[in-house]
């Protein structure tokens, strides 16, 4: 994909690999613009992502490589922000980024894309879980403090699927992104995971091209080897509904890149 703008890096815990080899195997699959958006600090949750501490220490390596690499590829430097009410801090809300993914990964606390907290699903409504997750996102988009919207359906994880239409669940969601100027990503992830899809489904991404959203693209990689994997299916996915740019963000600015 020529922009890959969800990446980790090791410093949270759950990947792998060096800065540098996450960059080159992006320069190998042809990409242009090459994001780390790395989970930020929280203080729920600690285990999955770089303490406050290492926050200079991820800036200061990213924007290493975007010098090193920057006949290459552009390199660009961003978090992954839990939107979790009573846990976003101040501190990773104002970096000096190029761009704040938000995601929600956490329904009342419950880490439900987490396989460790599976048994949850067995106690509760699977309408009322989905119409809950997607609250949560409106929610975010109408605190206008991000500008990505992580995986949009990441709730399909694992392939539980609501009986109420997807499109409706989500439709005040997608109104509220459209307010508030949000993009979003066609995710790769969700290949790897028993949805074996990308995030968001063809529905909600046709509603979101009727609603003028703006896409962009990602890995979501934890591991060098997962860059670029599934570019072709999702970039003739976008083509398909009708999409011929995507965006990317330099110091919170967005631009729109062709593709
Ligand atoms: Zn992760
Ligand atoms: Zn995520």
């Amino acid at each position: 994909m020529t922009v890959d703008l969800h990446n980790h890096t090791k410093l949270c815990n759950h990947a792998d690999g060096e800065i540098d080899e996450y960059i080159e195997q992006a320069i190998k699959c042809g990409t242009k613009y090459f994001g780390f958006s790395d989970h930020a600090p929280m203080d729920f949750d600690p285990k999955y992502r770089m303490s406050f501490e290492q926050m200079k220490q991820y800036e200061n390596d990213v924007l290493k490589a975007k010098e090193k690499y920057k006949d290459k590829i552009e390199v660009l430097l961003a978090y992954e922000v839990d939107y979790l009410k009573g846990h976003m801090d101040e501190r990773v809300l104002n970096p000096n980024v190029d761009y704040l993914i938000g995601s929600v990964h956490f329904i009342d606390e419950w880490g439900f894309d987490n396989p460790e907290f599976i048994g949850n699903y067995e106690n509760q409504d699977i309408d009322v879980i989905w119409q809950k997750y997607f609250d949560a996102i409106e929610e975010m988009a109408n605190s206008k403090l991000f500008d990505i919207v992580g995986h949009l359906d990441l709730i399909k994880v694992f392939k539980f699927m609501p009986n109420k239409s997807i499109t409706a669940l989500a439709k005040n969601a997608l109104l509220a992104i459209k307010k508030a100027d949000m993009t979003i990503e066609i995710n790769v992830a969700g290949f790897r995971k028993p949805v074996k899809e990308q995030y968001p489904s063809i529905d909600l991404l046709r509603l979101a091209y009727d609603l003028d959203i703006p896409i962009t693209f990602s890995s979501d990689a934890h591991k060098p080897e997962q860059v670029g994997l599934f570019s072709e299916e999702v970039i003739k996915i976008a083509k398909d509904i009708g999409y011929k740019e995507c965006a990317i963000y330099r110091k919170r600015k967005k631009e729109f890149i062709s593709f």
